[in-house]
């Protein structure tokens, strides 16, 4: 006789959750899975999935520009801000019946509930106060935008939660930050004809990734129009008298502006959720601390995707949610791989890249090749668009292995996959020699770049 209600309780219905729910249940696991909001977690409801097509919306306005030098008159335009809601809200809804309907159909049980952890093994539903046993308990609750409550005003400001739901398109925002969200949301307003100002601590955008991408980058949102100020921060929102926001730095500038925007990182959603009562161990930053195989210190309970702060990346935590079931449920131990994550920062033009920057290489190697090309795309010749695409190959001349790949431009995102799998197949430099090009692309480049534009030995650039 069983012991337990349920031989998994998966607590959050995100990629993660869903995805060690679905395949446990269709194993023939009794598993049952609560989420307090909606199922498909942030990347579906309110983060990747809308992003992009948000994305899609702001890029119209180029496109019709583009078009003249094509040999079309595009006529009049308009654009309807609750139009694009209404449209993304209906793909949402569409996206999470598949979420739900993927559970249902392989028998996991679904609980329209914030659920907690109670006790040993215990689990209590707080819509209706019923304690339920589980032999093992998943955490995937993710996290949330860092709310910033230290600044004075970080109230009246919206995070990219409220984004989604804006009732009317600001004209002006000041967004801080200098990561993924705030620079993708920077270029979205800006495509959409938002005057926008990006206000970022650090010495330039987007810190982590390669210091050419980052570059080209911010020169092309400023080419576009975005304000970016870097090396200052917004240390004050007020609410002016005329209903906008006054925004303060600390170097002293001051915006008024309709939305004042916090892309400041997220964190992790354990606050309340009874793991205490059981001993899970967190980090310094409320994050679950868990070993190589998403096992937290309790011998019952793991925890995957961004409530453990690992890369905070869907297909990480769904990668980390399949690894769960192979080793906990197929008798066959993965540890969910963390190395060569290919990943995109959608703005435009958009970065995909894999592996190492020049940066870390170098610390790393003794000596790289370098390969880098900046042109002005095709279409950009035409249409009389002033914008490169910039493409770099980073080398450990030692064995010639390509050790990181990094791509600004149209479609960035989407070679990143593909020249992922290279990386991880440990492709040289002679691989990506003798691949024949095809022609006419941007990723030709990428194969065709002979000559090492520079080298880097000990650090140091020759
Ligand atoms: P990021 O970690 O990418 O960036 C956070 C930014 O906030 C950094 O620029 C950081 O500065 C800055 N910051 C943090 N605290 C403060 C502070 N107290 N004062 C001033 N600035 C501060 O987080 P995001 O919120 O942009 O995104 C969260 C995560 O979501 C990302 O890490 C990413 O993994 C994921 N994501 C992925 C996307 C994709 O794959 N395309 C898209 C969106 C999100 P500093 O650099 O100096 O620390």
């Amino acid at each position: 006789m069983t012991r337990y209600d349920f031989d998994l309780f998966v607590i959050g219905g995100g990629s993660g959750g869903v995805r060690a729910a679905r395949l446990a249940a269709a194993m023939g696991k009794r598993v049952a899975i609560a989420e307090e909001y909606r199922f498909g977690g942030t990347c579906v409801i309110r983060g990747c999935v809308p992003k992009k097509l948000f994305v899609y919306a702001s890029q119209f306005p180029e496109h019709f520009e583009d078009a003249a030098g094509y040999g079309w008159t595009v006529g009049e335009r308009s654009f309807s801000w609750l139009a694009l809601i209404a449209a993304k809200d209906r793909e949402i809804d569409r996206l999470e019946g598949l979420y739900r309907k993927g559970l249902e159909t392989n028998g996991a049980e679904i609980l329209e509930t914030r659920a907690e952890i109670a006790g040993d093994h215990r689990v209590r539903l707080l819509s209706s106060g019923q304690e339920v046993t589980a032999e093992k308990i998943l955490v995937a609750v993710g996290g949330h935008p860092n709310p910033h409550p230290e600044m004075p005003g970080s109230e009246l400001c919206i995070s990219s939660n409220e984004a989604f739901h804006l009732e009317e398109l600001p004209k002006s925002i000041a967004i801080t930050g200098g990561g993924y969200i705030a620079v993708e949301f920077a270029n979205i307003f800006a495509g959409l004809g938002v005057e926008t100002t990006l206000v970022y601590r650090g010495e330039e955008i987007l810190r982590g990734f390669d210091m050419d991408m980052r570059v080209n980058l911010r020169e092309a949102m400023e080419k576009k129009g975005i304000q970016v100020i870097c090396r200052d921060t917004i240390v004050e929102v007020a609410q002016a008298a005329d209903g906008r926001l006054k925004a303060q730095t600390h170097n002293g500038h001051v915006f008024n502006v309709d939305k004042v925007m916090m892309a400041l990182g997220r964190q992790p959603n354990t606050k309340g959720l009874g793991l205490e009562s059981v001993g899970v161990e967190l980090d310094a930053k409320g994050a679950i601390r868990v070993d190589d195989y998403s096992r937290t210190n309790v011998d019952y309970i793991w925890a995957l995707g961004d409530v453990t702060d690992r890369v905070q990346l869907t297909p990480v935590a769904i990668h980390e949610a399949m690894c769960f079931i192979e080793t906990e449920y197929k008798d066959n131990p993965t540890k969910p791989d963390h190395d060569l994550i290919a990943t995109a920062v959608f703005s435009q033009p958009e970065i995909g890249t894999v592996g190492l920057p020049e940066h870390v290489a170098a610390e790393r190697y003794e000596e790289l090749e370098v390969y880098l090309a900046k042109f002005r795309p095709m279409k950009a010749t035409l249409s009389g668009r002033d914008e490169r695409t910039v493409m770099k190959l980073i080398v450990n001349a030692a064995d010639r292995k390509v050790v990181g790949a990094h791509i600004l431009g149209h479609e960035a995102g989407e070679m990143a996959q593909l020249i992922g799998i290279a990386l991880k197949g440990g492709c040289t430099k002679d691989d990506f020699d003798r691949t024949m090009a095809v022609h006419p692309t941007a990723s030709e480049e990428l194969v065709t770049m002979y000559q090492p534009s520079y080298r880097v030995k000990n650090g140091e650039r020759v």
